[in-house]
C-alpha cells in the first residue's frame, strides 16, 4: 500500500510535526511517499528525502503554491491522490485546512487526530477532550487522516535516501488569493516543537505580571511559553500561546503549570507532556492530580525562588 503524507515546511525545511506523521504513515503501509507543494522549495524536498523511512518524494513547484493556500494545495493533493490508499497530515492548522477539502473531493469520510494506527484501516482518536479513546474502522477505498504528532515518535530527520521526483504542479484554482502573512518574530522555540513549556493561567492576574513573572523562567530555562484559555481570554498572554483542546497539543520534556487550575480542557493538550510540574497555592486544584511535582505555594513567590535556585 502507498502511502501519502503531506509535508509541512517553510520551503527550506520541513515542520518537525511532519516527522511523526511519516512514522504513522510507515505503520499504515510500506511505501511512503512526501509531498512538497511549495515554490522553490528545492531545500525542504531535499530534507524530505532524508526522512528514514521515506521512499520517494514529490515535488510541486509553482508560484501559485507557494503560500500553501488550502484550495491548490488541495488541488495538487488530489490530483495524485488515485495512486494512495492513505493520505495524511499533520493536524496542525495548515493539515487541518487542506484535509476536509480533499476527504469532502475524495467523497470519504476524514479521520481526525489520530493517536495510533492500530492496522491499516483502523485507527484511534481522542474523543471529550480525551477523556476516551475511540477505535474507527474505515471502510474508505482512500483514508484521509490527520495525525496528531505527539501520539508518535519523530522519524529520523536523517538516514533515509528516497529520490525526488517533479510532479506537475496544479493550475490556480483561483479560489483564493494571498494578501499577507503575519508572523511574530520570537527567540524562543515554538510552542509545538519546545522541549520545555512555561505555561501560565488566570492566576497572572495581567500581561505586565505574566510577562514580568513569566518569561525570565522561560528564558533561563529556553523555553516556550503558554498559556491557559482564561489567560488568553483575559489579554494575559496572545492566542496562539493557549494549550487546550482549543489550543495548541503540545507534549514537551517538561511542563510547567504556573497558576492553572487544571481543567479537562487544559489537560487535552499537555497531559502527554513527559514531567509536568504544577505550582498552585489550591491543594485541590485537579492540575496536582496529574502532575510528577506539585508545589503548593503562591506562585509570585515560588517562581522568583524558583528562578534563583536555577
Ligand atoms: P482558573 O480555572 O481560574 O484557575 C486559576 C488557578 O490559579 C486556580 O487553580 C487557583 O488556585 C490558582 N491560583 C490563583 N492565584 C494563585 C497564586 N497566586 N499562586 C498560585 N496559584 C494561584 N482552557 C484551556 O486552558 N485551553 C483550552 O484549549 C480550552 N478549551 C476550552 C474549550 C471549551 C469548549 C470550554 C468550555 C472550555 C475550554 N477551556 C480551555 C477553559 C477551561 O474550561 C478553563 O476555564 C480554563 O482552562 C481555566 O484556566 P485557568 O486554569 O488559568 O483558570
Amino acid at each position: 500500500m502507498n502511502v501519502l503524507v503531506v509535508a509541512e515546511h517553510d520551503h527550506v525545511s520541513i515542520k518537525s510535526a511532519t516527522l511523526n506523521v511519516v512514522t504513522a504513515a510507515l505503520q499504515c503501509g510500506s511505501q511512503v511517499h512526501v509531498l512538497v507543494a511549495g515554490e522553490a522549495a528545492a531545500s525542504a524536498a531535499q530534507a524530505a528525502a532524508r526522512v528514514a523511512g521515506v521512499s520517494r518524494v514529490l515535488h510541486a513547484d509553482a508560484p501559485q503554491l507557494a503560500e500553501g493556500l488550502a484550495e491548490n494545495v488541495a488541488a495538487q493533493v488530489l490530483a495524485l491522490a488515485p495512486s494512495y490508499s492513505h493520505i495524511l497530515f499533520p493536524a496542525t492548522s495548515g493539515g487541518k485546512n487542506v484535509a476536509p477539502r480533499v476527504a469532502a473531493l475524495l467523497d470519504v469520510a476524514q479521520i481526525s487526530d489520530v493517536t495510533r494506527v492500530v492496522s491499516a484501516d483502523t485507527f484511534q482518536r481522542p474523543i471529550y477532550a480525551g477523556n476516551a479513546i475511540v477505535t474507527v474502522k474505515s471502510g474508505d477505498p482512500v483514508k484521509v487522516v490527520t495525525v496528531r504528532a505527539t501520539g508518535f515518535d519523530a522519524a529520523p530527520a536523517d538516514g533515509g535516501s528516497a529520490e525526488i521526483e517533479a510532479v506537475t504542479a496544479v493550475a490556480d484554482s483561483g479560489m483564493s488569493t494571498f494578501v499577507e502573512r503575519v508572523v511574530v518574530k520570537s527567540e524562543r522555540p515554538e510552542l509545538g516543537d519546545a522541549r520545555i513549556v512555561v505555561s501560565g493561567g488566570r492566576a497572572l492576574g495581567s500581561s505586565e505580571k505574566f510577562n514580568d513573572v513569566l518569561t525570565p523562567l522561560a528564558d533561563k530555562l529556553g523555553a516556550a511559553l503558554g498559556a491557559s484559555r482564561a489567560a488568553v481570554d483575559a489579554g494575559f498572554a496572545p492566542n496562539d500561546w493557549q494549550v487546550g483542546q482549543t489550543g495548541k497539543i503540545v507534549a514537551p520534556q517538561l511542563y510547567v503549570a504556573c497558576g492553572i487550575s487544571g481543567a479537562i480542557q487544559h489537560l487535552a493538550g499537555m497531559k502527554d507532556s513527559k514531567v509536568i510540574v504544577a505550582i498552585n497555592k489550591d491543594p485541590e486544584a485537579p492540575i496536582f492530580s496529574i502532575a510528577d511535582y506539585g508545589l503548593e505555594a503562591d506562585l509570585f513567590e515560588a517562581v522568583p525562588q524558583l528562578m534563583s535556585a536555577i
